[in-house]
C-alpha cells in the first residue's frame, strides 16, 4: 500500500467544482487502496480577502489576532473537501492545524514547525479514513494558533510527510510542474522532469513561486520525495531529487526572477572592525531576512553598505537603519524598491565555466544595467531596474539555448 501526502493550493480548491474535483480525485486513490492525507490552502484569493480586512479594521493589530483571523480561510477548504469526500462515501475527517497539534515557535505569521503529534492522524490513517488537515498553519506552546507564512500549506505538506514517513509528497498546483522560466513571461519555457533539491531550493528562495523555500528545505532535511503537478491536467510533473545526475545535467536548471526585494544603503560608514555585524546584527534580531549584500571601501576611510530586504521588511529595516546610522556615525541611509533579482540556477556550474560571462554579455548585449551582483556555488544573481525585468529574463533564457529545440546535452564528469 502507498502513503501519500497530497497538497492542493489555493486555485485548486477555488470554488465548488474546483473542490469536487479533487474529491473525485482523492476518492478515486482511496479507492485504489492508496492511504491519503490531504493538505489543502484556502480557496483562491480568500487570505488575501482577510487580509484586507483586517487592514480597514486595524492596520496596526496585533500579530496574533492576524493568525487567528487567516488560518479560517484553510479551515472552510478542508470541512467542505471533507464532505465533498462523505458525499463520495469516502470516511473524511478534517482537522486545523492546532487539532492535529502541529506545534510550531511563536512568531506570527512566520511561524516554524517544531515538531508533529501523529497520533491522531495515524489512528484515523489505519482505520482507513482520508485525513484533511488545513495548511499554512499550527499552534504554538501556549496554545495560540500561528500561520506559516504566505504558501505555508506547502511546507505543512512536506512536514506531514516527513513526520508520517510517507511515500511521496505531491504538490498539486496550477501548474504542471517546475518551468525553466516563469512561463508567463517567456513562452517557451520548458517543464523540467527533474530538478535537484538544491537548485529547487535556490529558485523558490529566488523569486519562483512554485513552492514555498521552506518547504524545500524540509524536503531536503529530511529526504522527503517530492513532486510538483497539476490539479487540472494529468502528467508527471517535476521530481525533486536528492542525487545529482552529473552525466545528464543540463548547464543551467532554470531563470527565477523576484520583484519583491528592496535596495538599502548606508553611506559613509567608519571603516572599522565589527561594523557589518552592528548593521546587520539588528536587522536580524528583526526577523527580517537579508539578501544580496555588498560592501565597498571608500577612499577616505569610510565604507557604504547595500543590501536587499523583502519589499515589506522595508520600512522596518529602513527605521532600524536610521537608528543604527546615528549611533554609529554612519553618514546617509537610503531605499530603492524599483528593483528586480534575477537569477540563474544550476548545479552544472559547478564544473562549467563561463556562466557569468554569458549571463553579462546577454544582459549587456539588451543595454540593462547591472546595479548588483551575487554568486553562490549553484547560481548567478543580479538585481537590475525593475523595468528590465521580463526583457531580461526572456534574453538570458535565449543566452542559454532554451530557445532552440531540445537537445540531449550533456556536461562532462569533472576530470580528476
Ligand atoms: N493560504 C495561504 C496563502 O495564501 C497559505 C497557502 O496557500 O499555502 O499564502
Ligand atoms: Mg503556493
Amino acid at each position: 500500500m502507498t502513503f501519500i501526502v497530497e497538497k492542493y493550493g489555493g486555485t485548486s480548491v477555488g470554488s465548488v467544482e474546483r473542490i469536487n474535483a479533487v474529491a473525485d480525485h482523492v476518492a478515486e486513490a482511496h479507492a485504489d487502496g492508496q492511504e491519503l492525507i490531504v493538505v489543502v490552502s484556502a480557496m483562491s484569493g480568500e487570505t488575501n480577502r482577510l487580509l484586507a480586512l483586517a487592514e480597514e479594521i486595524n492596520p496596526d493589530r496585533s500579530d496574533r489576532e492576524t493568525d487567528v483571523l487567516l488560518s479560517t480561510g484553510e479551515q472552510v477548504t478542508i470541512a467542505l473537501l471533507s464532505m465533498a469526500l462523505q458525499r463520495r462515501g469516502v470516511d473524511a475527517r478534517s482537522y486545523t492545524g492546532s487539532q492535529v497539534r502541529i506545534l510550531t515557535d511563536n512568531f506570527h505569521g512566520r511561524a516554524r514547525i517544531l515538531d508533529i503529534d501523529s497520533t491522531r492522524v495515524r489512528g484515523d490513517l489505519k482505520q482507513g479514513r482520508v485525513v484533511v488537515v488545513a495548511g499554512f498553519q499550527g499552534v504554538d506552546q501556549e496554545g495560540n494558533i500561528t500561520t506559516l507564512g504566505r504558501g505555508g500549506s506547502d511546507t505543512t505538506a512536506v512536514a506531514l510527510a516527513a513526520a508520517l514517513g510517507a511515500d511521496e509528497c505531491r504538490i498539486y498546483t496550477d501548474v504542471d510542474g517546475v518551468y525553466s522560466a516563469d512561463p508567463r513571461i517567456v513562452p517557451d519555457a520548458r517543464r523540467l522532469d527533474r530538478i535537484t533539491v538544491e537548485e529547487m531550493l535556490e529558485l523558490a528562495s529566488l523569486g519562483a513561486k512554485v513552492l514555498q523555500t521552506r518547504s524545500v528545505e524540509f524536503a531536503g532535511k529530511y529526504k522527503v520525495p517530492l513532486r510538483v503537478l497539476s490539479s487540472f491536467k494529468s502528467g508527471p510533473g517535476t521530481l525533486i531529487t536528492y542525487e545529482e545526475s552529473s552525466m545528464e545535467q543540463p548547464l543551467i536548471s532554470g531563470i527565477a526572477h523576484n520583484r519583491d526585494e528592496a535596495k538599502l544603503t548606508i553611506r559613509g560608514i567608519p571603516d572599522i572592525p565589527g561594523v557589518a555585524y552592528r548593521i546587520l546584527g539588528p536587522v536580524s534580531e528583526k526577523h527580517i531576512n537579508v539578501d544580496m549584500i555588498i560592501q565597498n571601501v571608500s577612499a577616505d576611510g569610510t565604507t557604504d553598505l547595500t543590501f536587499t530586504v523583502h519589499r515589506n521588511d522595508c520600512r522596518t529595516a529602513t527605521e532600524v537603519l536610521k537608528q543604527i546610522a546615528e549611533e554609529i556615525g554612519a553618514k546617509e541611509v537610503s531605499g530603492d524598491d524599483n528593483i528586480a533579482k534575477i537569477s540563474v540556477v544550476g548545479v552544472g556550474m559547478r564544473s562549467h565555466a563561463g556562466i557569468a560571462s554569458t549571463m553579462f554579455k546577454a544582459l549587456a548585449e539588451e543595454g540593462i544595467n547591472i546595479l548588483m551582483i551575487a554568486t553562490s556555488e549553484i547560481k548567478i544573481s543580479v538585481a537590475v531596474e525593475d523595468k528590465y525585468v521580463e526583457l531580461a529574463v526572456r534574453a538570458l533564457h535565449k543566452a542559454f539555448g532554451w530557445d532552440q529545440e531540445p537537445v540531449e546535452e550533456t556536461i562532462p564528469t569533472a576530470v580528476a
